[in-house]
């Protein structure tokens, strides 16, 4: 189970600036980082190579299975403001854990994390490590 995950700083800056550019559309990026037991730590960001702002998440989800199973879960953004998954998001879940930015996307207030129960885990944004990519 896990209990803690930390967003790379510049992954979060990421998720809040595709959100943006999304915005009104949804917007979908992929999360790749390392998992232990209990904490993941998220340290990259892909677009995903379907261009699928506007078509909604379940489309992709599936799409995702055939995926880098160094995808460790999914974000997208709710344009509505909702900081929580709908049934529907729960019913496509992917990988150990969903990353939802809600509107306005304007801190790190408006991540939310969620397990595959739709349970909030508690999330923190960490500096990014000297050797990432990003
Ligand atoms: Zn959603």
């Amino acid at each position: 189970m896990v209990s803690v995950v930390r967003f790379e700083r510049s992954v979060a800056d990421s998720i809040l600036s595709y959100s943006i550019h999304a915005y009104p559309k949804e917007g979908i990026l992929l999360l790749r980082g390392k998992a232990s037991k209990d904490e993941v730590l998220i340290t990259d960001v892909l677009i995903p190579p379907l261009a699928t702002h506007g078509r909604g998440f379940s489309g992709f989800s599936s799409f995702m299975l055939t995926m880098d199973l160094s995808v460790i879960g999914i974000s997208h953004s709710h344009p509505s403001g909702a900081l929580r998954p709908s049934i529907h998001d729960l019913n496509h879940f992917y990988g150990k854990l969903m990353v939802i930015a809600a509107y306005p996307y304007e801190s790190y207030n408006n991540i939310g994390v969620f397990n595959s129960h739709g349970e909030k885990l508690p999330h923190e944004v960490v500096p990014d490590s000297p050797n990432s990519g990003t």
